[in-house]
């Protein structure tokens, strides 16, 4: 074993027993009241989670993928939500470490590593979500800089964040579209950036999903990242490839706690004389609600071996995606029907892993997109030529 691994095997246990002890015993009750999890947040911050992927030299713990998603999918084994404040701030500090300047690095990479800089990624709009390219917010060049104008919505940690990556056109006829999108780091502080409301939501209860608003917002012509207009969705698409290895690893965590909560659930209640995990329809849930979460499992391994190897992994991240998020939903539907009506009841978690799952079906690209970029794939990789002997 590596001195690496050690470390990070040592990171994967505090983070278990932080879960243990600080998430799962103020979960359900936090969730229903919609509460921000001020404490579990700030013990983020002590473990360095908000650095995961920041390299050591920007002070952060360049963890490699796979130990990354371990740790998510231990967290949203507690809590889905709790999630929410790192995930998207790791999609930002990607952009930045990946294809930002050596200047904008050294000024936004150390402050996002140590927690004190909130991130998150601002691309989704009323009109434009699986649709990137269709994004109506502009950066307009105004002397050393850029005025900004225009709205997103769904940015989590849109209240608590104060540094994103915001995507914007700087060229509005460009063909194709996505030519004409630059990404842009932007702090809150200036006049003309609003946080226009929090969208309530079914669940991912307790962490903020926010409209935000801008209007002759000014940026600086150096946040512009990388400093190249027209690269912003090559950028954040690039760092869409991350958070799809960390929404799938979310799938595996709230999997896991549903699967976990049934079959102990399975072999305490009872029914016509014997416990329900002898009966055989309930046995075959629990054998495939486990073999799905093993393949699932797998599938986050294999897309995060692939991106520390720094291959091409567009299909695996995609195909991790899907499966995953689609096991989450229908392993936390099984728990719900094995536990009965107390499944159905706010007295067990299991009704807030079924209002959560919903969400890994549509946050980091819908699981349609999942499918035509795997489908693209595919062709592409079993591409048929003219030539070719029938
Ligand atoms: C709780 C939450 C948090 C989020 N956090 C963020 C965030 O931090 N930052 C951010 O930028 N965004 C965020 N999002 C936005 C999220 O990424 C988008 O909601 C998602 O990409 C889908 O976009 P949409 O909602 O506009 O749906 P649409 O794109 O309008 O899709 C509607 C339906 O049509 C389907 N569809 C669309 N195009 C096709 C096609 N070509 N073929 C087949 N089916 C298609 C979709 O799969 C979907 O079923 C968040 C969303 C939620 C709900």
């Amino acid at each position: 074993m590596k001195a690496d691994d050690s470390t990070h095997q040592s990171l994967v246990e505090k983070v278990r027993r932080f879960v243990e002890q600080k998430i799962i015993p103020v979960a359900s009750r936090l969730e229903h009241k919609d509460e921000y999890p001020e404490e579990i947040v700030e013990g983020f911050k002590q473990l360095g989670l908000f650095g995961a992927n920041v390299s050591p030299e920007y002070g952060g713990l360049g963890l490699d993928y796979m130990t990354f998603a371990t740790i998510i999918e231990e967290l949203a084994r507690g809590w889905m939500s709790v999630v929410g404040p790192i995930g998207t701030h790791s999609v930002a500090c990607d952009v930045i470490g990946r294809f930002g300047t050596e200047a904008q690095k050294q000024e936004f990479l150390p402050g996002l590593a140590a927690g004190e800089r909130r991130g998150g990624l601002a691309l989704t709009e009323a009109d434009a979500g699986t649709d990137v390219q269709r994004l109506q917010t502009t950066a307009t060049r105004r002397g050393d800089g850029y005025l900004i104008n225009g709205s997103k919505m769904w940015i989590t940690n849109g209240r608590r964040g104060n540094t994103f990556v915001l995507a914007a056109k700087t060229e509005a006829q460009a063909d194709p579209p996505y030519r004409g999108i630059s990404a842009f780091i932007i702090e809150k502080g200036g006049a003309g950036f609003d946080v226009v409301r929090e969208i309530d939501t079914l669940g991912y209860r307790g962490v903020e999903n926010c409209e935000l608003a801008f209007k002759d917002f000014y940026v600086p012509a150096q946040n512009l990242v990388g400093g190249r207009e027209g690269e912003g969705f090559k950028q954040i698409m690039t760092g869409l490839e991350s958070e799809r290895i960390n929404v799938a690893a979310r799938g595996v965590g709230v999997a896991r706690a549903a699967f976990e909560a049934a079959i102990q659930y399975a072999q305490k209640r009872q029914t016509f004389g014997k416990p329900i995990c002898e009966h055989q329809a309930i046995q075959f849930k629990l054998a495939d609600m486990a073999t799905r979460i093993e393949a699932s499992r797998l599938l986050v391994y294999s897309a995060a071996t692939k991106k520390d190897r720094g291959e091409r992994c567009d299909l695996e991240t995609s195909m991790a995606k899907l499966f995953a998020t689609e096991t989450a939903q229908a392993v936390s539907l099984d728990s719900l029907r094995i536990h009965g009506g107390v499944g159905y009841s706010t007295d067990l978690p299991i009704e807030r892993f079924y209002r959560d799952a919903p969400l890994l079906l549509i946050g980091g690209g819908t699981n349609e997109l999942q499918r035509l970029i795997i489908a693209a794939r595919l062709v592409e990789k079993y591409n048929v030529r003219e030539t070719d002997p029938p």
